[in-house]
């Protein structure tokens, strides 16, 4: 039987599993969804050091037709070996711009930064940027308002060619964040030369950071690094109190966890927030 997951997902059961494992019948069912308009985004808040929203991580589900939810983790990476990701990527980021779009006119929520996800395939297109550069104007968006999520492998992939991308991009406004820093392998000589404006601390540091004295050790060197190279710096994954209070008295002002609130899709997302406010 289904399960409900953490997320509040209902996962696969086994047999249903099985059934789509292989990776062709996994990109068949994605070349399906991608017709079908089979994906939904769902966005997690950011708040800032007093708990006001900053922002919002837009984060893919794919919806099957019983309704249940399949996990980026199971699909994404199968969508970036197949280039399918670069169809799915593009409504990611037109979607993401329409939902900004609707923000504007939303009391409390103009202001909102929305961070999308992109894959080093989707990045690394021929036009890539004159993508997001339409997306942006179809939907009348401030280019500010828009942070990619990078991460280092990525990156790193060729260098030139990333510092370009990113420039143009930045020309235009649109800001970029370091995803899952400090799982990858960027030098600080490279990390220097990224027009980058933000550090994500991962998850993998927050997770233990009350018991860990290396965790902690390693979240004080990366917010030495985002200070030393003028970024600001958020933590993923920031679930208690606790986690919370011994980030702000390590110098990270920003967060992202389901002590905030859980990734949702945009309507309860608004909900969400209002009750915040207290309206
Ligand atoms: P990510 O970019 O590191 O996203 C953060 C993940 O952590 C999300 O998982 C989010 O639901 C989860 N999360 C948020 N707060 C907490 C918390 O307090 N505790 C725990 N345990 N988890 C938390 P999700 O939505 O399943 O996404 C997984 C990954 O899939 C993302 O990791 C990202 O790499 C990828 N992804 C999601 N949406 C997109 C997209 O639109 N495009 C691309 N290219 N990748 C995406
Ligand atoms: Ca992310
Ligand atoms: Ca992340
Ligand atoms: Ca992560």
């Amino acid at each position: 039987a289904k399960q409900t997951g953490r997320n509040g997902m209902r996962f696969f059961d086994q047999k249903m599993q099985d059934s789509i494992s292989s990776r062709a019948r996994l990109e068949e069912a994605l070349r399906h969804a991608i017709l079908e308009h089979q994906f939904e985004l769902y966005y997690q808040v950011q708040v800032n050091g007093t708990g006001q929203p900053i922002g919002a991580e837009a984060l893919i589900r794919w919806r099957l037709a019983d309704r249940s939810f399949m996990a980026p983790d199971s699909f994404i990476p199968v969508a970036e070996e197949t280039g399918l990701i670069v169809p799915i990527g593009q409504w990611v980021i037109d979607t993401a711009c329409a939902q900004l779009r609707q923000w504007r006119n939303e009391p409390g929520m103009a202001h909102l930064v929305m961070a999308v996800n992109v894959s080093a395939a989707q990045f690394h297109q021929r036009d890539f940027c004159e993508q997001v550069r339409a997306a942006l104007e179809r939907h009348g968006i401030d280019p500010a308002l828009l942070k990619l999520e990078l991460t280092e492998g990525m990156l790193l992939e060729n260098i030139e060619e990333t510092i370009n991308i990113m420039q143009q991009l930045r020309h235009l406004g649109v800001r970029f964040s370091l995803d899952d820093f400090g799982t990858g392998y960027s030098s600080l000589q490279y990390l220097k030369r990224l027009p980058l404006s933000q550090l994500k601390i991962d998850r993998s540091f927050v997770r233990d950071l009350a018991s860990d004295s290396s965790d902690q050790a390693i979240v004080l060197t990366i917010i030495a690094i985002s200070r030393s190279l003028g970024l600001d710096v958020i933590a993923e994954g920031v679930e208690t109190a606790e986690q919370a209070a011994l980030l702000e008295q390590s110098g990270c002002h920003r967060y992202q966890g389901y002590l905030y609130g859980r990734p949702l899709p945009a309507d309860q997302f608004r909900l969400s927030l209002a009750k915040c406010a207290g309206v």
